[in-house]
């Protein structure tokens, strides 16, 4: 009788690994970094996501604990995160306990499906909610489809989180303390970051460019800038960004970040009220302190007329630029 129900049991998780593995598996390297005594994370590639990178392009964080691990974003597919999974085992027997999500753009969130089916909790910022109606959700969902089909599979619907969390909150496991902080809207409405206490670690999600000029797309610098200030009222000695490397140095880097974006409002809010044209303005401007960072030259013009857009809206509105707390930020 007990062997018998043994090999039911047997049969049923057979079944349910069957049921789950619906996506192709994820080949591409995934390098794993220790940033703290229980802290982690992986490092996607500097790229867009493409069929070549199997999308991925993101970072994702992992704490041990002698309780059980913690994961700080889902990455871009079940696929990467299973793989992610399997990362993590080469360190620790531990299950995975909790997810929590910075925000919903896809390669931070598409990966759900593969966490929950290990049996970790999923938490997500409350803002994200408007995300999941939006029609960027739907336009992003239909091209990620086409790019990253066999590592979404084909039953793929955008993955809810177990629960979704209004306002800051902490956490304890396995002696380790955990602290959530709404620092958005900055680069997503939503924005909220981890800091790992005992470790000293911030894993800050996208609002962070470490060490380099960030793109700015359509972002509003404004409501960034708030973000980083938040950023800046949190210490630690090791801040993870959502793309790219470590920073060591997260006071230096943060403080470049904001000292770029503010440099650039008011250079364009000057420009603006003098009624120069932006190619005047670009040529006037001394960009020597920022000159030498990397990806200046591939990032600041566009960047410098994207804010000086921003500036002249803001002249016409008769305000200051104002953040939209409904906005949908489709970027990754
Ligand atoms: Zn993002």
């Amino acid at each position: 009788m007990k062997a018998r129900a043994l090999l039911v049991t047997l049969l049923g998780l057979a079944a349910l690994a069957a049921a789950a593995a619906t996506w192709a598996p994820a080949t591409v390297p995934m390098p794993v970094f220790q940033v703290g005594p229980h802290s982690w994370y992986v490092q996607g590639v500097l790229e867009d996501a493409s069929h070549a990178n199997q999308g991925f392009m993101s970072n994702a964080g992992f704490v041990i604990t002698p309780a059980g691990v913690v994961v700080f974003d889902a990455l871009g597919s079940p696929a990467l995160a299973e793989r992610l999974l399997a990362e993590i085992g080469r360190h620790t027997e531990q299950p995975v306990r909790r997810v929590i999500i910075s925000h919903y753009h896809a390669d931070h969130f598409y990966g759900i499906p593969a966490l929950r089916a290990a049996g970790a909790e999923i938490w997500a910022p409350a803002a994200a909610r408007h995300y999941l109606h939006s029609e960027a959700a739907a336009r992003r969902l239909a091209e990620r489809r086409g790019t990253l089909g066999p590592w979404l599979g084909e039953d793929f619907t955008l993955p809810l989180p177990d629960r979704w969390v209004a306002g800051d909150e902490s956490f304890e496991l396995g002696g380790v303390r955990f602290a959530l902080t709404h620092i958005g809207p900055g680069h997503a409405p939503e924005d909220w970051v981890m800091k790992v206490e005992p470790d000293e670690v911030l894993f800050a999600g996208d609002t962070v460019y470490a060490g380099r000029v960030p793109f700015i797309g359509d972002a509003d610098t404004g409501a960034w800038l708030r973000a980083i200030e938040r950023l800046l009222a949190i210490p630690a000695k090791v801040l993870v960004p959502g793309h790219g490397p470590a920073s060591h140095q997260p006071r230096v880097d943060l403080t470049l970040t904001r000292d770029y974006l503010a440099f650039l409002r008011a250079e364009m809010a000057r420009a603006v009220a003098d009624f120069q044209s932006f190619d005047e303005a670009y040529a006037r401007i001394d960009w020597r302190r920022f000159a030498d960072l990397p990806t200046f030259d591939a990032a600041n013009r566009g960047n410098a007329y994207n804010v000086f857009l921003q500036m002249e809206q803001a002249a016409l509105d008769g305000r200051g630029v104002a953040s939209d707390p409904h906005s949908t930020n489709q970027g990754d």
